[in-house]
């Protein structure tokens, strides 16, 4: 658990930049008053050389970047999305708001899209598959690369979880058409809420930023009440006050990825020594996860949940695995029917019972970049368990 444990004195000073130097809190204009700070603007510079990205997009959420992201697309109404069952809800969301249906399909055991089972369900209609990083491991991008090609259809990524993960020496958001990134509280780093928009095409760029702006061009040359727009849009605008902390929580990214990674390590390492042989969760090859939390199988159902109360006991919290189904599995998302308006009597997926089943015998730790509170009592928990059997 990343980011908000540091939120500190650079956030602060980057705050009081602005505030010392005009106090202008909106990315557009103000010119003589903002003298030369744009931190929205400066975030999105440093995001993108980072990343080696080439247009990046600072927005108001990781949702929102999802649905500028779709909907720069082209996608609308009448599309399909392909998406796997174990996400966030907001993934679904974005699709919906876009006026086009999801389409959950089962995941592997990596717990990321099962690119078999995306292919059974491409279709007609499919215009996109969303390929979610989950926890912080890449989604099997080579085939999903492939499969897409192959039907000429868009390759997006929710890469709320994965920001600083990398597939075959390439950071997660180099792969979709688009990309979307959060920056909510409790991702990698954050900016309270926020998000970021990346894509190559640079007419899919100029599209997700008119869109996200009522529309507007920003054209450097006129006044903003002058400019003129491109089609309609939202407000999907990042503040200055969230481009400033994200500016200092950018430069906090690589040590947080060392501490989280150290933590799997350790957590690796208590499983190395218990009694039974449990399963870690599989990655694919050539990927380098960002250690957002540590996944592994416990032989059951009935014992991942025995080993989160365990857990708890010894003061510690697993994390959406195996207790947060209602929030991150398709399988249970009933209440989509509403956010759809009925017009998908089918938007609440069934036949996802192999992918139910492994993620109820799925724990996922939390990993901390400031102190280790986890291996202790994980070790203690697991002796608990199998020791009563
Ligand atoms: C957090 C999250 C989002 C949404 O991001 P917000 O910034 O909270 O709107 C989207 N997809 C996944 C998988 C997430 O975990």
């Amino acid at each position: 658990m990343p980011g908000y444990e540091l939120v500190g004195r650079e956030e602060l000073q980057q705050i009081e930049d602005i505030f010392n130097h005009g106090a202008v809190l909106f990315r557009h204009g103000f010119e003589s008053k903002r003298q030369g700070r744009f931190k929205v603007q400066e975030f999105e510079s440093a995001f993108k050389s980072r990343f080696n990205f080439t247009n990046a997009l600072a927005v108001s959420s990781g949702t929102a970047a999802l649905k500028i992201g779709l909907k720069s697309l082209g996608i609308g109404p009448g599309d399909e999305v392909i998406l796997p069952c174990f996400t966030f809800v907001a993934s679904a969301e974005a699709v919906i708001e876009c006026g086009a249906l999801p389409i959950f399909v089962d995941v592997d055991e990596s717990l990321n899209i099962c690119p078999e089972s995306a292919t059974a369900k491409i279709g007609e209609r499919t215009k996109a598959i969303m390929a979610v990083h989950m926890l912080g491991v890449a989604a099997n991008l080579a085939q999903l690369r492939e499969l897409c090609s192959l039907h000429n259809l868009f390759l997006v990524e929710d890469v709320a979880w994965g920001c600083g993960g990398s597939y075959h020496e390439e950071y997660l958001g180099s792969f979709g058409d688009v990309a979307a990134f959060s920056f909510d509280f409790a991702k990698t780093i954050t900016t309270g809420e926020g998000g970021m928009v990346v894509c190559k095409d640079p007419v899919i760029a100029k599209k997700a930023a008119a869109w996200h702006d009522h529309g507007h061009l920003n054209i450097p040359t006129l006044p903003r009440w002058e400019d003129r727009r491109e089609g309609t849009g939202f407000n999907f605008r990042m503040s200055e006050l969230q481009g400033a902390v994200g500016l200092a929580q950018l430069v906090k990214l690589d040590f947080i990825l060392e501490q989280q990674r150290l933590m799997c390590e350790r957590l690796g390492s208590v499983l190395a020594n218990c009694s039974v042989d449990l399963k870690l969760r599989p990655f694919p090859i050539g990927s380098v996860p960002t250690g957002d939390g540590f996944v592994f199988f416990m032989p059951s159902a009935e014992l991942a949940l025995n080993l989160r109360e365990r857990l708890a006991v010894h003061g510690v919290a697993t994390k959406i695995l195996p207790e947060a189904m209602t929030w991150h599995f398709a399988g249970f998302w009933e209440h989509l029917r509403v956010l759809s308006e009925g017009a998908a009597a089918n938007v609440v997926p069934s036949g996802l019972e192999r992918s139910e089943l492994l993620l109820s015998r799925a724990v996922c730790l939390p990993t901390s970049v400031i102190d280790d509170a986890v291996s202790a009592p994980l070790q203690a928990s697991l002796d608990e368990v199998f020791s009563s059997l």
